[in-house]
């Protein structure tokens, strides 16, 4: 159908031009005939690298392509087994090369599957949440305010609801939406106020929309591939690498032409010296680093998605190694968000409620006796304002469900395991639900005889939220929200079963009996409500005044049980936990204090104060500030730039539409993955799949562990190459002959570059690990002394090598010579890399970590060493290799070289960390003495 209709149709005629039912949504056969007709609801994906082409990249370099042709010239003068040996290395290395790219290409397009958005929608008369690329025209879907439009819709219910549509219409003021229909044929996109566009934010309200078109056909579809997403998959350390690369390039290649010519000079014949040279110029270019890297990286990222979180952006790997504080939300991340009201003040006297989780049933009782909802008016409105304004669902489920894949703060399940009742939507509400159903009261019983009509939404800004309900030809507005904010609003009070002005006596008593219940680290949510006047409507800017209050509700929130360890774990490893919340005061403080947040000397503060403070003043305090209470959402973004002006490097979490801009500000952004909205997960950088505040802490601890794995391999390779070279360029300064012939490079290049590397990428952490202070943002890859352990590494390794091919060379005086000594000098300078990896695992030396534990770097050096031996010890390889087997005197000289620099320099740093200890304990003990 004609896309201009649309706009012009009214509902009924809409949903029976879809032939759909508003209310049952279409039925599961309907939706398969349905997606035949209109497939997926997906944008076409942008170009992708076929992997033909990924492969051929691998023969781009211009140093191989030069290999090859000195190659074909060698092939060309008669030394075909060198030429066709020479292109079969070219060859594997580029498969190497190619399976890790494609590895590296195909995690990171899984990383964004994993990102994929969802829709809720009510077919076959149930609501479900299902994966947004389900849709098909004719659904029926349920958006609020957080939420991506997951198609073109037509709105068929709205409560204030408002969408942000500047990709599609430029305009950045959100718009209005409702439901009636607009004349005019063809109206600009921006004047189709009934209609919601796939990709459009909901950033207000709620709504009820029908589904008009999908994937292609939308409006984005037209528009796709102007758009195709351009996320951030490149990392800072990636980039800074990618230019290391080209300068390493320089270096190699200038010191290689250096020991051409030296060769030459020295009587070495030009043809031979040019495809050594070269042959050293491809060895000693670290090519094999990007796709390690990208390698390590997605590796990791798998490995934290095993751990709940989902990295959205690579760059924030790097960046979570580095955070020196978290400012964590309290609700859900630091507590479980299984809500259930246990105390009750209304008119003045306290009341208790019995019952666990979500099954409704208990009791509510007043000094040990059972207080009866008929007898008490304070209580019975209480109950029916906690019923009708609510959006939650309860429900009996057949079967044990899970959390998992749901989303939607005021949608998402939230199960406890131990019973089969449920709680669809915001845990806050379903606990009120809870608590009503106890008393007999459900919102079933209460249909027909209260009818909702309208509704202002609960948001973290405003704090509360209303209904108007209609009730015996009169309409009553049902307010509940933060006690302090309502009590503001409030003129009356219901006590003892009669309205009276809310005096100032009476509301000293309401703060008091709030402030106990903070204290007892209930979150309280107050209630109240009035007749409404005919004329009044939501849009009245007064409606929510001259409110009776009626009483408070203290619901419990357990904090989760690993959260404290976490926050423990935490500070020994330099980072800061800040608690952030919507919360009274009293409730986060008494929460900080069981989870352990706060330390001697640490503040906690309310947003009214920090609204109080210029920037001045919250950076003379924000290091002392543990706990931010009744914040909203623009409170975080000040707190997040006060931090970083401190220098700190902040994670902070959020999961509403208003706390976008604070995720994005932050340099670790987390979404909440069941409770997040759409567009905090879009501003965010990491989405913690279970909320939890713990998930945090393990992907900090993942982000370290790869980027000191990224450290161990550069490590391992770049001294590797600088071995390699300098054995070349001594000898040919010294006046010696080749140590090693171009296929013997190429070989150990292979060896080196391939698996112990890659194997490296995935080492497990060092123990004290998060016993660490958190790196420096701006710190060197090469920092913490890894320059100077690849230099000193690589020189020894060069010398040692020299050496056994000199030593070789010296006793040998045969006329297998040279190919004795060139043996030698092969299997030392493999054996010293194969070594060397061990020692790369650790920063302090070998002698610091288990040989054993990462088995795959013991599989990648046990089958080196193999390979090694088979073209030692292998005839039909000999002469390929032109090698000759080692006797055991010429392996002793190849294990002691090879061995030397890693076990001098390690006894090195063991002898001056014995010392450095003890000087640190001399030290430590005269300034004992001193005190004493
Ligand atoms: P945190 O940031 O720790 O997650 P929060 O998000 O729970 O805190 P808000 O949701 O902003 O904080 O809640 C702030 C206050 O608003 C609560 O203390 C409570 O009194 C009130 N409140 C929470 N949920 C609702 C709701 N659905 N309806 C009305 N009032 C609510």
């Amino acid at each position: 159908m004609d896309h201009n209709k649309w706009h012009q149709m009214s509902v009924n005629e809409l949903l029976a031009e879809l032939d759909v039912h508003a209310e049952s949504g279409l039925q599961e056969e309907e939706v398969t005939l349905r997606r035949e007709q209109a497939g997926h609801n997906e944008l076409s994906e942008g170009k992708t690298v076929s992997p033909i082409a990924l492969f051929l990249n691998q023969f781009k370099d211009f140093m191989v392509l030069v290999l090859a042709g000195a190659t074909l010239v060698s092939g060309l003068l008669g030394e075909y087994l060198d030429a066709v040996t020479i292109i079969a290395i070219i060859l594997i290395n580029g498969i190497l090369g190619f399976v890790q790219e494609f590895r590296a290409e195909r995690s990171l397009r899984v990383l964004k599957q994993l990102s994929a958005p969802s829709a809720k929608v009510i077919r076959n008369g149930k609501f479900e949440q299902i994966s947004a690329k389900e849709l098909v025209p004719g659904d029926i879907v349920l958006l609020e305010s957080g939420d991506r439009i997951p198609a073109d819709v037509r709105w068929l219910e709205t409560n204030s609801c408002y969408t942000e549509e500047s990709a599609l219409t430029g305009e950045s003021v959100p718009v209005n939406k409702h439901c009636g229909a607009i004349a005019g044929d063809d109206l600009p996109l921006g004047d189709r106020r009934n209609i919601g566009f796939m990709g459009t934010m909901v950033t207000r309200g709620t709504g009820k929309a029908l589904v008009t078109r999908t994937g292609m056909n939308t409006e984005m579809g037209k528009i796709a591939h102007l758009i195709q997403s351009t996320e951030e998959m490149e990392t800072p350390l990636q980039h800074r690498l990618e230019q290391l690369g080209k300068i390493l390039i320089g270096v190699a290649l200038a010191l290689t032409v250096m020991v051409v010519v030296a060769g030459i000079l020295h009587g070495q014949p030009a043809l031979g010296m040019f495809l050594a040279g070269v042959s050293l110029a491809v060895a000693a270019i670290p090519e094999g680093l990007p796709a390690i890297v990208t390698i390590a990286l997605a590796l990791g990222v798998q490995r934290m998605i095993k751990r709940k979180a989902i990295v959205r952006k690579l760059p924030s790997v790097e960046t979570l190694g580095c955070a020196s504080v978290i400012c964590s939300d309290k609700t859900g991340t630091l507590t479980q968000n299984k809500m259930t009201v246990t105390k009750l003040w209304i008119g003045g006297s306290h009341m208790d409620v019995s019952g666990e989780g979500y099954e409704p049933v208990g009791h509510v009782t007043a000094a040990g006796r059972p207080v009866e909802l008929k007898q008490e008016q304070g209580l019975r409105r209480f109950v029916q304002i906690s019923a009708l304004c609510n959006n939650a669902i309860l429900e009996e489920q057949q079967d044990t469900p899970s959390a998992k894949g749901m989303r939607g703060a005021k949608r998402s399940i939230v199960a406890d395991p131990s019973s089969t009742w449920a709680v669809k939507g915001d845990p806050t509400e379903g606990a009120l639900l809870v608590l009503a159903a106890k008393l007999g009261m459900t919102s079933s019983n209460l249909k027909g005889i209260y009818n909702r009509t309208q509704e202002i939404p609960f948001d973290s800004d405003r704090k509360r939220m209303s209904v108007i309900v209609d009730h015996q030809g009169g309409r009553l507005l049902y307010t509940k929200g933060a006690p302090d904010v309502l009590m503001e609003r409030c003129s009356y009070v219901l006590w003892e079963g009669k309205v009276v002005p809310f005096t100032h006596t009476l509301k000293q008593r309401a703060i008091a009996a709030n402030a106990e219940m903070a204290k007892q680290a209930l979150r309280v949510l107050g209630v109240a409500y009035r007749e409404l006047k005919p004329n009044e409507d939501l849009q009245d800017e007064q409606i929510e005044n001259q409110l009776i209050f009626v009483g408070l509700g203290g619901l419990i929130d357990p904090p989760r049980k690993e959260v404290r360890e976490a926050i423990h774990k935490c500070r020994r490893a330099g980072i800061k936990t800040v608690m952030i919340t919507g919360d009274h005061q009293l409730t986060a403080e008494a929460i900080a204090g069981q989870l352990g947040i706060v330390p001697r000397g640490g503040m906690s503060v309310s947003g009214v104060q920090l609204s109080q403070w210029t920037d001045e003043e919250l950076d003379k305090v924000v290091d002392q500030i543990y706990v931010y209470a009744r914040v909203s959402p623009e409170h975080k973004l000040r707190i997040v730039k006060a931090l970083q002006r401190k220098g700190h490097v902040v994670a902070m979490t959020g999961d509403g539409v208003n706390d976008a801009p604070a995720i994005k500000a932050a340099d670790i952004g987390i979404a909440m993955g069941i409770t997040g909205t759409d567009v905090s997960k879009e501003a965010s950088s990491l989405i913690l799949s279970d909320d939890n505040f713990a998930t945090i802490v393990a992907a900090i601890e993942e982000g370290r562990g790869i980027y000191e794995n990224i450290r161990k391999f550069i490590r391992y390779l770049l001294a590797s190459n600088v071995g390699e070279i300098l054995v070349m360029f001594f000898a040919m300064m010294a006046g010696l002959p080749l140590p090693l012939i171009p296929i013997q490079i190429l070989w150990v290049n292979l060896v080196t570059d391939g698996l112990p590397a890659m194997a490296l990428g995935v080492d497990q952490a060092e123990k004290d690990l998060m016993e660490q202070r958190p790196r420096a943002a701006k710190e060197n890859i090469f920092g913490r002394r890894l320059g100077w352990k690849i230099i000193s590494r690589g020189f020894l390794i060069g010398i040692c090598t020299l050496a056994a091919f000199w030593l070789t060379l010296k006793a040998d005086n045969s006329s297998q010579q040279l190919v004795h000594a060139q043996s030698v000098a092969f299997a030392t300078l493999v054996m010293a890399q194969l070594i060397h990896v061990f020692d790369c695992r650790s920063s302090r030396s070998i002698f610091h970590r288990n040989l054993l534990q990462n088995k795959y770097l013991v599989l990648a050096v046990l089958s080196s060493v193999v390979l090694l031996l088979a073209v030692l010890y292998v005839e039909a390889l000999q002469p390929i290799f032109k090698t000759v087997p080692l006797s055991l005197r010429d392996w002793a000289i190849t294990l002691i070289m090879a061995g030397i620099p890693t076990f001098l320099l390690g006894f090195g740093s063991i002898i001056s960390g014995r010392k450095s200890s003890f000087k640190r304990n001399r030290a430590q003990q005269r300034s004992i003495r001193k005190v004493v």
